[in-house]
C-alpha cells in the first residue's frame, strides 16, 4: 500500500489542483447500478418517513418547542439523552467497522455530499452536455444560449435545493404545517428561514463546494487511514498488470513491452474527486469505484480481462476473529447498552422531594405528617392513571387524593402530605413511595424516603 500520498509535497500539490473545477464524466456500470438503487431507496425513506403517521400524528418528529422526538410509540425527552449518545456510538463504531473491511465505501456510496454531488452533476450533464461541451462552455465568452444553460441548470439545481430543504425541515415541522403553508406562503418567517437556509447550504454544497467539502472539511477523510488494515479492500490500480501503459488500435495485438492499461485516461475523467488512481492510493479517494466502471468498459472494449482497477487489499482478506474483534466488541458493547436501555426504560418517570417550604408538623391526632412534591411525566401517547402507594411503614398513609391522571407527555405536579403513628420511635425507617400505572399494573417506580422519629423525615 503506497503511503505518499501522504507527504507534504503532495498534499500541496493536491490543494492548489483542487482549486480547478472537475468536470464529471458519466459513467454506467455495475457499481453505478448499486450506488443509483442505493441512494433512491434512501432518499425515499429520508422524503417519505415525515408522511407516516402513527395515532393520527407524525410517527417521526422532533418537537423542539417541547423538546421531545417522537418515534412511532416511542417518545424520547432530554433526560433520555444516554440513548441517543448510544446509537451515536453505535453507528460510528459501525461505520469504523465497514471503513476497516471496505476503505471509505461510506463516502462512495452513501454519504449525501456524494450524493447530492452526483445529482447535481446528472443535472449539469443533462444540460449542459458531456463533461469535455460542459468544460468549453465555461470557456466562451457570455452569450444568450449560455446564460439560457446556466440559468436552466441552476434553477433546477435550487429547486432540488428547496425540496431537499423541506424535507429535512418536515422533520422538525409537522408535514400539514410545512408544504401548503409553505407554497401558498402562510408560512411563519422562522420556518421560512430554515428552510431557505438549508436549501442554500445544499446549493453551496453541491454545487460549488462539491469535492471540496471531502477535501478540506470532511474530518473523515483525515482518520479514515487509521482504520485501514492490510486487508482492507480498497479501489486500486494493478500498477504490474497495467504498465508500461500506452495508448493503441482496440484490435491490435497485445505487445510484449505494454501493460493493459490503454491509457484512455477515462478513470480520470470519471473520478468526481479528480485524482488518477494509478499513482496509488490517495486520501481524496472516496471508494466510489467509478473508475472500476470505466475501466471495466475499456477492458471490455479491448477485450481484456477486467479488474484492472478493482476492489482490492494488499493481502488476501483473513476472517481469523482478531481482525473483528476490537470493533466488534466495541458494537457489541454499545448494542446490548441499547438493548439493557429498552429493557428498562419506562414511559413515565416520577421524581419524588420533600417539600423544603413546610418542616414536620404533629397534627390534631399526634401523628406526625409530612409534605411531599411528586413530579410524573407521561412520556405515552395515552392519558394514564397513576396511583400513589406507600410501603416501609404501617402506619403510613397518604392523606387526601392518591390517585392522579396525567394526560399524554404531560409533566403534573401534585402536592402529598403523609402522616405516621408513634411520633417518639428514635431510630430510621425507610419509607418507599410506589407510584403504579394503573393501565398496566407492572411499572412500578420506588422513591425511598425515611422517617427518624420525633425529626420527621
Ligand atoms: S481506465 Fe483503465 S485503461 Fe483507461 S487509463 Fe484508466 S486504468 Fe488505464
Ligand atoms: S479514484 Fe476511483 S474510487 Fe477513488 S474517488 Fe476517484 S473514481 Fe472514486
Amino acid at each position: 500500500m503506497d503511503s505518499s500520498y501522504l507527504s507534504k509535497e503532495n498534499l500541496i500539490y493536491k490543494t492548489l489542483a483542487s482549486n480547478d473545477k472537475i468536470y464529471i464524466r458519466e459513467q454506467k456500470g455495475l457499481f453505478q447500478r448499486i450506488r443509483r438503487s442505493l441512494n433512491f431507496f434512501l432518499m425515499a425513506i429520508f422524503a417519505l418517513v415525515p408522511f407516516i403517521k402513527y395515532n393520527s400524528s407524525q410517527a417521526v418528529y422532533f418537537d423542539l418547542q417541547q423538546q421531545q422526538f417522537h418515534f412511532f410509540a416511542l417518545t424520547l425527552f432530554p433526560q433520555d439523552l444516554l440513548i441517543v449518545c448510544f446509537i451515536f456510538v453505535f453507528s460510528a463504531f459501525l461505520l469504523f467497522y465497514i471503513t476497516k473491511l471496505f476503505g471509505r465505501v461510506w463516502c462512495g456510496f452513501t454519504c449525501p455530499q456524494t450524493v447530492w454531488m452526483l445529482i447535481f452533476n446528472w443535472v449539469e450533464r443533462r444540460i449542459e452536455g458531456s463533461h469535455s461541451h460542459s468544460k468549453s462552455l465555461d470557456s466562451q465568452p457570455f452569450t444568450a444560449k449560455k446564460l439560457v444553460k446556466k440559468s436552466v441548470k441552476h434553477l433546477i439545481w435550487a429547486a432540488i435545493s428547496l425540496l431537499t430543504a423541506l424535507v429535512f425541515i418536515s422533520y422538525f415541522v409537522p408535514v400539514e404545517q410545512l408544504y401548503m403553508p409553505f407554497f401558498t406562503m402562510q408560512s411563519s418567517s422562522l420556518t421560512v428561514s430554515w428552510v431557505l437556509f438549508f436549501a442554500v447550504c445544499t446549493y453551496i454544497n453541491a454545487g460549488w463546494i462539491r469535492e471540496k467539502m471531502c477535501q478540506h472539511m470532511c474530518p473523515y477523510a483525515r482518520f479514515q487511514s487509521a482504520m485501514f488494515d492490510k486487508s482492507t479492500k480498497l479501489v486500486s490500480y494493478d500498477q504490474q498488470r497495467g504498465e508500461n501503459r500506452g495508448r493503441r488500435k482496440r484490435l491490435q495485438e497485445k505487445r510484449e513491452d505494454m501493460g493493459d492499461c490503454v491509457n484512455c485516461n477515462l478513470c480520470v475523467q470519471v473520478c468526481p474527486v479528480g485524482i488518477d488512481i494509478r499513482n496509488g492510493l490517495q486520501y481524496e479517494c472516496i471508494n466510489c469505484a467509478l473508475c472500476v466502471d470505466a475501466c471495466d468498459m475499456i477492458m471490455e472494449k479491448f477485450n481484456y480481462q477486467k479488474g484492472l482497477i478493482a476492489f482490492t487489499s494488499e493481502q488476501t482478506p483473513f476472517n481469523g476473529w482478531k481482525r473483528h474483534a476490537g470493533y466488534g466488541s466495541f458494537i457489541a458493547i454499545t448494542l446490548m447498552a441499547i438493548i439493557v436501555w429498552g429493557q428498562t426504560w419506562q414511559d413515565f418517570e416520577v421524581n419524588i422531594i420533600r417539600d423544603r417550604q413546610a418542616l414536620y408538623r404533629v397534627n390534631q391526632e399526634g401523628k406526625i405528617e409530612n409534605s411531599f412534591i411528586i413530579k410524573i411525566r407521561n412520556k405515552s401517547s395515552q392519558s394514564k392513571q397513576y396511583k400513589i402507594e406507600l410501603a416501609g411503614l404501617d402506619s403510613a398513609k397518604i392523606i387526601g387524593a392518591s390517585q392522579v391522571e396525567v394526560f399524554p407527555h404531560e409533566l403534573r405536579t401534585i402536592s402529598i402530605v403523609v402522616s405516621v403513628d408513634n411520633p417518639l420511635i428514635d431510630k430510621k425507617n425507610d419509607i418507599s413511595f410506589e407510584i403504579v400505572d394503573e393501565s398496566s399494573k407492572s411499572q412500578i417506580v420506588k422513591h425511598n424516603s425515611f422517617y427518624s422519629g420525633e425529626r420527621g423525615w
